[in-house]
C-alpha cells in the first residue's frame, strides 16, 4: 500500500519535476549572461524547492561613530522592507552605542536578531592567539573565562540572547563551539576557510554550522561597491541552482554595517599585527565621500529589493535550527537500524546519512557501543537512542599498523570501558584499549561494527574479535595548515594556529551533513 503510493507520488514528481525543468533556464548557461538579467524579473519556478536566505551582518566597529549611522539605516531598510536580518554584535559595540547616548540605534535593531561576535573583537590575544596553545577542555574554559561577560552584556543590553556566533575575521577553534555549546548557542554563522562539508550547512561540535558555504565571498560588493549588476546576475543563478536541487536550500548573504561609511577596516588602523594600543591611542580609519557612502548604501539596498524579488523566505539564524532540525539527537533506533548503521562502518571511517537523519561518526560509536553494552549486560531491548553527541578526543592516539585478535571477554570488557568513559567524560576516549593494547578510536569502532553485526545476526557473541587499521576520513573536511589560512592581518606576525588544527581534525568525529527538512518532508511525503 505504502508502496503504491510512493511510486504513484514519484510519477506525479516527476512529471512536475520535468514541467518546471522545462521553464527552467539551461543548467551551463545561467541568466547571468543576460546584459539586463539584473533587472529580469525573478518568476517562480513550478517544482522549484524553497529557498531561504540568511542575511547577517558582522556589527563591529567601536571606533568610528558614522558607523553607528549606518547600523542604523541597514537596519531601518530591512524593517520597512519586512525582512528580519540578524545582527552578530562586538559586546564593545553594543557598549559604545549606550556609552553614546544612541537609544536610536539600539531601537533600530529591535525587530532583528541579536548574535554574538565577541566582547572586543581585535584586540590582543585574539581568540585563535589564546586558544591556539591550550587544549581542548582548558580551550573550553578560557573562551568561558574571556568572552561570556560580553555574552551577557548583549542580553542585558539588547533584552534578547543571542542566538548564534561568527568569529573575529579568521579567528576560528574548535574548543569556542564546545563552549557556546555550554551557552545555550545552537547556530554558527559565518564564511571561513577552517572547516567546511560541500558548501553546505553541516552539525559540528554539536552545533549546526551555516559557514563556508559555496556563494558566501562571491554574493558580496567588491572594494567599490561597483559590481552591483555583477552580484544580482550571480543571484539569478544560485537561487535557480538552489531551488532545483530536492528539498530546495538556503543561500547565505553577509555585510558589516561599517563598511558602508569606511575606506578600511577600523581594527586594521588599530590592532594590525599584533599591535595592541591604549584607546587614547586609537586611530579613526579613513571614511567614504559621502557620494562614495550612498554609492555603498545603493549597493545593499539593491541587492536586497533583487533578493526579494525571487519567491524566497528571509530567515535568521535561529530559523535554522527549524530548517536543519537534528532529527537523530534524541531518536531510538530499532534494531534492524542498528544492524544497518554497523554495515555501513568501513576501516575508512566517516559521517552516515540515513534519510531524515544523519550520524557522526562519534555518534555511530556511542549507538553501537550502547547495543553491545547492553548485549553483554543481558539488557538488551533491541532498541538504543542517542541523547548527545560525544566530542572528538583531546588528543591523537597512537597508531595501529597491524591486525591483531582477542578473544570474547577482552573485547567485551572495552565495551564496557568505552560505555563508561563516554559517559563519564562526553568524549571519544583515547586511546581505545583492548586488553593490552592502546588502539586509535576509530580501529576500535570498525571492530565494533563488525561485532554489533554478529549480535544483532545470530544473537551470540563472537569468540574472538579481530582490531584492524582503520582511519577516520572525516578530517580531510578541516582546512591543510598553511600559511595563508592565518593571514587575518590582525594576528601578530607569525601566527600560525597548527595545534589548533589538530583539535579541529579530532573533533572531526563529530561531522555530519545538516539536513534540510523541507528535502526530506518533500522526499517522504
Ligand atoms: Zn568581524
Amino acid at each position: 500500500m505504502l508502496r503504491m503510493q510512493k511510486s504513484k507520488y514519484a510519477f506525479v514528481l516527476l512529471i512536475v519535476l520535468l514541467a518546471g525543468l522545462a521553464l527552467m533556464p539551461e543548467r551551463g548557461h545561467p541568466v547571468m549572461a543576460a546584459p539586463n538579467a539584473a533587472s529580469l524579473p525573478a518568476t517562480p519556478q513550478p517544482g522549484a524547492g524553497p529557498v531561504s536566505v540568511f542575511i547577517w551582518f558582522d556589527t563591529e566597529d567601536y571606533i568610528l561613530p558614522q558607523s553607528d549611522d549606518a547600523l542604523r539605516r541597514v537596519a531601518e531598510f530591512l524593517t520597512r522592507n519586512g525582512i528580519r536580518g540578524t545582527f552578530k554584535m562586538v559586546a564593545e559595540k553594543s557598549r559604545v552605542l549606550e556609552r553614546r547616548g544612541r537609544k536610536d540605534v539600539l531601537a533600530s535593531l529591535v525587530p532583528h536578531e541579536i548574535g554574538y561576535h565577541t566582547d572586543t573583537h581585535s584586540q590582543h590575544p585574539t581568540l585563535a592567539e589564546f586558544e591556539e596553545p591550550l587544549d581542548w577542555k582548558d580551550g573550553i574554559e578560557e573562551f568561558t573565562r574571556r568572552e561570556r561577560a560580553g555574552f551577557d552584556d548583549l542580553h542585558r543590553i539588547h533584552g534578547q540572547i543571542p542566538t548564534c556566533y561568527g568569529q573575529p575575521g579568521g579567528s576560528w577553534a574548535p574548543q569556542i563551539l564546545a563552549a557556546l555549546r555550554q551557552w545555550g548557542v545552537n547556530v554558527y554563522i559565518d564564511e571561513a576557510p577552517d572547516i567546511g562539508l560541500d558548501g553546505k550547512p553541516f552539525w559540528y561540535a554539536g552545533m549546526l554550522n551555516i559557514f563556508n558555504t559555496t556563494y558566501g565571498f562571491k554574493l558580496r560588493p567588491n572594494d567599490d561597491f561597483s559590481n552591483l549588476a555583477d552580484v544580482k546576475a550571480l543571484f539569478q543563478k544560485v537561487y535557480t541552482e538552489t531551488a532545483s536541487q530536492t528539498g530546495g536550500g538556503i543561500i547565505s548573504v553577509h555585510f558589516h554595517p561599517c563598511e558602508f561609511v569606511h575606506r578600511e577596516f577600523w581594527d586594521g588602523v588599530n590592532f594590525a599585527h599584533g599591535s595592541d594600543p591604549p584607546p587614547s591611542d586609537w586611530k579613526l580609519p579613513r571614511v567614504k565621500t559621502p557620494e562614495e557612502s550612498e554609492k555603498a548604501f545603493g549597493f545593499f539596498e539593491g541587492f536586497v529589493l533583487h533578493m526579494k524579488s525571487f519567491p524566497v523566505q528571509f530567515v535568521t539564524a535561529s530559523q535554522g535550527m527549524k530548517l536543519y532540525p537534528d532529527l537523530a539527537r534524541n531518536r531510538t533506533f530499532s534494531k534492524t537500524e542498528i544492524a544497518e548503521i554497523a554495515r555501513l562502518v568501513r576501516s575508512d571511517v566517516s559521517f552516515q546519512v540515513h534519510g531524515d537523519y544523519a550520524l557522526s561518526p562519534s555518534e555511530v560509536l556511542s549507538l553501537l557501543n550502547k547495543y553491545a553494552a547492553a548485549f553483554i549486560g543481558n539488557k538488551s531491548s533491541g532498541a538504543v537512542s542517542l541523547d548527545a553527541t560525544p566530542y572528538g578526543p583531546s588528543r591523537a592516539a597512537v597508531q595501529l599498523t597491524r591486525q591483531f585478535e582477542v578473544p570474547w571477554y577482552n573485547f567485551s570488557r572495552t565495551i564496557l570501558d568505552v560505555s563508561d568513559a563516554l559517559a563519564k567524560s562526553g568524549q571519544v576516549p583515547y586511546p581505545v584499549w583492548v586488553g593490552s593494547t592502546p588502539v586509535p578510536p576509530e580501529c576500535y569502532l570498525a571492530a565494533l561494527a563488525r561485532v554489533s553485526t554478529i549480535l544483532v545476526e545470530s544473537g551470540k557473541a563472537p569468540a574472538t574479535v579481530a582490531v584492524g587499521p582503520a582511519k577516520l576520513t572525516t578530517t580531510q573536511y578541516v582546512a591543510k595548515d598553511s600559511p595563508d589560512l592565518w593571514d587575518w592581518p590582525i594576528y601578530h606576525p607569525g601566527f600560525q594556529g597548527t595545534h589548533i588544527l589538530e583539535l579541529a581534525r579530532l573533533q572531526t568525529w563529530t561531522l555530519k551533513p545538516a539536513i534540510l527538512r523541507s528535502a526530506t518532508h518533500s522526499a517522504t511525503q
